[in-house]
């Protein structure tokens, strides 16, 4: 049976001349032998020998005629007008965001010629990142989903080679944050190279030589492998096509998907570049017969590849980037055209057994279906000609041309230019990011913090952390769109989860009414939250070498514990005209009217009714407890009853039982104290001290005071706040506000060198609060290395202008935002 089988092969082999493929077959083990015998039964010999044909044709000259040819002109992208750009960008994003779009990356080399043992989109193109490949056009990929809101499903041709070690890459990397179900990895067919003299060879004793057909393979892989009629079934209406080896690719580029579907005549489009030189490498678009395609710069005629236009522009200019998007009833109909192998002349290496050992030999023939060649099945081809600098840096080699040098220096030129903020922190890819088991309630803001927001989250955040947050969009717009439902929402969610992040946010006054065009003069969002929430505000200050406070004295942070319910933040207060009498009435639960005159006025003039109540008063006490104990400080509380005797006497009384009750023990056990003195009595005080303690102050002097203690110690950019519940519930912010001055600066383009650390420090209050409750080690220590990064990076000199300013340091360099971000970033991915 077994030497039927191999009689059998053997006439084959012998019909076609490649009888020495079983050469050695009876030192093989039974396994092998079958082994041999199946690769070889899926070789088609017949179009191996026609293709060795074709292959010697080929090298007796190019077959490609000058007459045949005439030029394709592309659509300059560069040319396009601004408001056009616009609209195809905002077309393709919204076929992205209604699920019309999936990419595909072509993916089946490996990384051989870069020194990489692996699949090329593995390769580590050598940022400070160490990102490879497949990272890279994640990255972008993600971005524009972000954009759009909705993810693109990505599909990834691999090869027979490296299927395995690529989808085992993607899985060791979580998928790079890319929903897993989102991805689909498929092998493309391979097909078997020729020695000079038009032999097949083995790679091993019992296994064929073989490699992948060609990125024009994809279209026949993709129905092999059933991607079509899931594309199909899914509703996907155009396929965009790139390759694995350009690390500046777009992946899904709006504009670029815009620009084929808002041309109805178009069955695709293909990016192209401008090329430099007539001996470029690269194929250049055109027509040939008529028809669009794309001649390889080994067919092009010398005539045609040196020809120039009155200009002097190359009239065959226009090389193949290797990016395409077609509509996907083009797909379909390419998937059944035949279509015709290129030769390209290589290096083989292969199993000599007569040696018994691997062997190499020049001047072999690689086959390869050509992607472009499907355009000629075409009727019509759109070209889009985009900036070489922009989008195309091939990695092919490790040095020279395209080579992974050339293509870092690019990557890196062009992050700079497009103010994408190369630093290095965009680049950091820890192995494994931090997962969150619950999540952080996340509220966005405004103006300049918003923009801080997103870097932060970006540039230090996201590299490390698989960021699982709530998010609650609480710009001014978003309040107004939805009647500041989303403010109540986010406290409510706070409630749920117990922590949240706050971004700065307009509390809008008329000016800003009109400035956004608001249906209303919403409540400013920290009222309402803290109104849901109840509970104190703690403020401290971060303090860092380099800044000295204003005060000598002070060599401790002195945090503010800020009552955050009621007083004059939920007073009523009117104007009264002469001759009125104003009483203060209050009602009992049976009816009864206590009457107390305010004020009998003989002018015009203003009066104010205010309150608190005893149950938000005594938890605004228990938190101020439990902070000082918790950090082992002292606690003072300093009111005004010498004047308020009844207002403030109830909070002194308050805080008094309190203490002797509840907590008198527990201070004295840890050696710390709690006094009460008068509001003027604590400011001397304060002044005089060397700071290191809690300062609990109601509602208005809280918010006057920290103002001052953040400013004496520095910076308001400097000072930290969070709410706390009586519950326990913690909301993290900044203290200071959404900056619009730099807003606005930035909105010009112009530099910013705005200081992120107050809302940096917001975060990493917030997730290690997390951390903590959710018994999150690595977490928690995220968090204080960011802190602990961010103060040696000040103190090492390298700070925001703002800072510089203050700093007493001998060298200083200003960072802007981004700079400062990135240089905080890296540091942590050092000593993480
Ligand atoms: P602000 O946004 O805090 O800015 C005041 C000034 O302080 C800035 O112009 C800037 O001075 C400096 N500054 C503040 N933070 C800085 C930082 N991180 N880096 C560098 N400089 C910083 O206060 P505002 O202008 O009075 O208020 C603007 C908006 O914020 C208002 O709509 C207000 O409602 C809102 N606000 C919100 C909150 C909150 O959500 N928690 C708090 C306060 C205010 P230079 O211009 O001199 O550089
Ligand atoms: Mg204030």
């Amino acid at each position: 049976m077994a030497d039927n089988k191999y009689n059998e092969t053997l006439a084959r082999l012998r019909a076609y001349g490649q009888e020495h493929l079983l050469d050695g077959y009876e030192t093989l083990t039974g396994a092998e032998q079958a082994e041999l015998l199946k690769d070889i039964d899926g070789a088609d010999l017949a179009q191996m020998a026609e293709l060795y044909r074709k292959a010697l044709r080929h090298q007796q000259g190019g077959e490609v005629k000058a007459e045949e040819l005439t030029p394709l002109t592309p659509v300059d992208a560069e040319k396009l007008p601004a408001a056009e750009r616009e609209r195809l960008t905002k077309l393709g994003l919204e076929l992205i965001r209604e699920g019309k779009l999936a990419v595909l990356t072509m993916a089946g080399g490996q990384g051989t010629r870069l020194g990489h043992d692996g699949p090329k989109g593995t390769f580590d193109l050598g940022l400070p990142s160490h990102k490879s490949l497949f990272e890279l056009h994640c990255d972008r990929l993600r971005k524009v989903c972000g954009t759009a809101g909705a993810y693109v499903p990505w599909y990834i041709m691999t090869s027979e080679l490296n299927h395995a070690a690529t989808v085992d890459f993607f899985r060791a990397h979580g998928f790079f944050g890319y929903p897993e179900d989102k991805i689909r990895f498929f092998p493309q067919t391979m097909i078997t190279p020729l020695t000079s003299d038009g032999k097949m060879q083995r790679e091993t004793p019992s296994k064929l030589l073989k490699s992948p057909n060609g990125n024009g393979g994809m279209f026949v892989s993709l129905k092999q492998q059933g991607c079509l009629a899931e594309l199909q079934g899914e509703g996907i209406e155009y396929l965009m096509v790139t390759g694995v080896d350009n690390c500046l690719i777009k992946m899904a580029d709006p504009l670029f998907l815009g620009a084929l579907a808002a041309d109805n005549d178009a069955e695709a489009i293909a990016k192209a570049y401008l090329k430099r030189s007539p001996g470029e490498k690269s194929g250049v678009f055109c027509y040939r017969g008529g028809r669009p395609c794309v001649v390889e710069y080994t067919e092009i005629p010398r005539e045609c590849a040196e020809a120039t236009d009155a200009a002097g522009n190359y009239v065959y200019g226009d090389c193949n980037l290797l990016a395409y998007v077609f509509r996907m009833d083009t797909v379909a109909r390419l998937c059944d055209a035949g279509m015709e192998y290129h030769v390209a002349v290589k290096k083989l290496k292969y199993y000599d057994p007569a040696a018994g050992a691997q062997t190499e030999q020049a001047g072999g023939f690689k086959f390869e279906l050509f992607l472009f060649d499907a355009f000629r099945a075409l009727g019509s081809l759109k070209v889009l000609r985009v900036k070489r600098e922009d989008e195309f840096a091939p990695v092919k080699n490790l040095t020279g041309e395209d080579s992974a040098e050339l293509a870092r220096q690019m990557y890196i030129d062009y992050m700079q230019r497009s103010g994408c903020a190369m630093d290095n922190a965009k680049l950091i890819a820890p192995k494994n990011k931090i997962r969150m088991q619950t999540p952080l309630v996340e509220m966005d803001g405004d103006e300049m913090t918003r923009v801080i927001w997103a870097k932060i989250k970006e540039k230090v955040l996201e590299p490390f952390i698989d960021l699982n947050t709530e998010y609650y969009d609480l710009s001014v717009q978003n309040r107004d769109a939805t009647a500041d439902q989303v403010t109540v929402d986010s406290a409510l969610a706070t409630k749920k989860y117990g922590v949240a992040v706050k971004c700065a946010t307009i509390t809008p006054n008329a000016a800003r009414v009109q400035e956004y065009n608001l249906r209303k003069q919403w409540k400013s969002p920290n009222a309402t939250i803290r109104a849901i929430l109840d509970g104190t505000v703690f403020r401290a200050p971060i303090l860092v070498k380099g800044i000295t406070p204003l005060v000598p004295g002070w060599k401790k942070p002195i945090v503010i514990a800020r009552h955050a319910y009621g007083d004059v933040y939920s007073a009523v207060d009117t104007k009264v005209t002469a001759g009125s009498r104003a009483e203060l009435v209050i009602t009992g639960p049976d009816g009864t009217e206590t009457r107390t005159t305010v004020k009998a006025f003989d002018g015009d003039g203003i009066v104010l009714g205010m309150h608190n109540t005893v149950a938000s008063a005594a938890n605004f006490a228990r938190a101020c407890f439990n902070y000082a104990l918790d950090k082992g400080i002292d606690l003072w509380f300093s009111a005004k009853d010498t004047i308020l005797k009844v207002y403030d006497g109830e909070f002194r009384k308050i805080f008094a039982e309190i203490y002797e009750n509840e907590y008198k023990a527990r201070f004295e056990a840890k050696g710390i104290s709690y006094f009460y003195t008068l509001v003027d009595d604590a400011i001397a005080r304060v002044m005089k001290s060397e700071g290191g303690f809690l300062w609990a102050c109601k509602n208005y002097d809280g918010d006057v005071f920290s103002d001052m203690l953040a400013t004496a110690f520095g910076s308001l950019a400097m000072m930290t706040s969070v709410l706390v519940s009586p519950e326990g519930y913690c909301e993290f912010e900044a203290a200071h506000g959404t900056i619009p001055r730099h807003y606005h600066k930035y909105l010009r383009g112009e530099p910013t060198s705005t200081n992120p650390v107050a809302t940096l420090f917001a975060w990493t209050g917030a997730l290690a609060k997390r951390g903590e409750l959710d018994g999150n080690a690595e977490l928690v220590n995220f968090a204080r290395t960011v802190e602990q990064c961010t103060l040696e990076l000040i103190a090492s000199g390298r700070m925001t202008g703002d800072l510089a300013l203050l700093s007493t340091l001998e060298n200083k360099t200003v960072l802007d935002l981004d700079g400062f971000l990135g240089e905080v970033a890296a540091a942590v991915a050092e000593k993480l």
